[in-house]
């Protein structure tokens, strides 16, 4: 999952940043208006999680901007304690959350998964494939009944993969989805993961459940299922 935090408190900003990124999110961070639509016009993200007050291009700005051009991606607003005014204004221009400054992180997170479970039109929180269970909120892994653990990287992965099980996703879509623009999309670093993560939920199984398409990428399916 690729979200986008745009917040001009550059502490704020980092410890966001950070929280989310042990959480196995991928990141990419703005500082100001200008430069979170710029990232908005060339990436595509799951969520972004939208101060209001920013300098060069307000919160309120943006959102109306993405809502015009009918950007669905889940928004959640970050406003001052006091600006109800800014919370109407931003519920009413299409964000679909907000948290008024200063919150919890634990709240943050739990916003957060529930706005990226909407989108994929699910309530569910955990997600299947065959005889494999992923917890989208203690993150745990299962096949077999057997607990499976895996890297940050790893369950990102396999969480985007589940969520579009039977579809062929190309290793740029992973790449998009899993990191961030520190990423050098050239290499190979898809394969190597999609390896790895193989070695964890296939290799001890019969019935495998990640399939190359040659070419093209790859898809989860559960080819036993009839
Ligand atoms: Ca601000």
């Amino acid at each position: 999952m690729r979200l986008l935090v745009v917040e001009d408190e550059p502490a704020l900003l980092k410890s966001i940043a950070m929280r989310l990124n042990e959480e196995g999110y991928s990141i990419d961070t703005a500082e100001d208006g200008e430069e979170a639509q710029d990232f908005i016009e060339t990436a595509e993200y799951d969520c972004i999680i939208l101060d209001i007050m920013l300098p060069a291009i307000d919160g309120l700005t943006i959102l109306k901007r993405l809502r015009n051009n009918r950007v669905n991606t889940p928004v959640l607003i970050l406003t001052a304690m006091d600006a109800i005014d800014d919370r109407v204004k931003g519920l009413d221009l299409g964000a679909d959350d907000y948290l008024a400054k200063p919150f919890s992180f634990d709240e943050l997170l739990a916003r957060i998964r529930a706005l990226l479970r909407r989108q994929v039109e699910t309530r569910e929180t955990v997600v299947t494939i065959a005889d494999l269970a992923l917890d989208t909120i203690s993150h745990t892994v299962i096949r077999d009944g057997k607990n499976i653990e895996l890297t940050a990287k790893e369950y990102s992965i396999l969480e985007y993969m589940l969520k579009n099980k039977g579809r062929l996703l190309t290793r740029s879509q992973i790449a998009d989805h899993v990191w961030n623009y520190d990423f050098d999309g050239n290499s190979n670093i898809v394969d190597v993961y999609i390896r790895y993560l193989r070695k964890k939920i296939d290799d001890n199984f019969d019935n495998k459940l990640i399939h190359t398409v040659r070419g093209s990428g790859y898809i989860l399916q559960d080819k036993e299922e009839s």
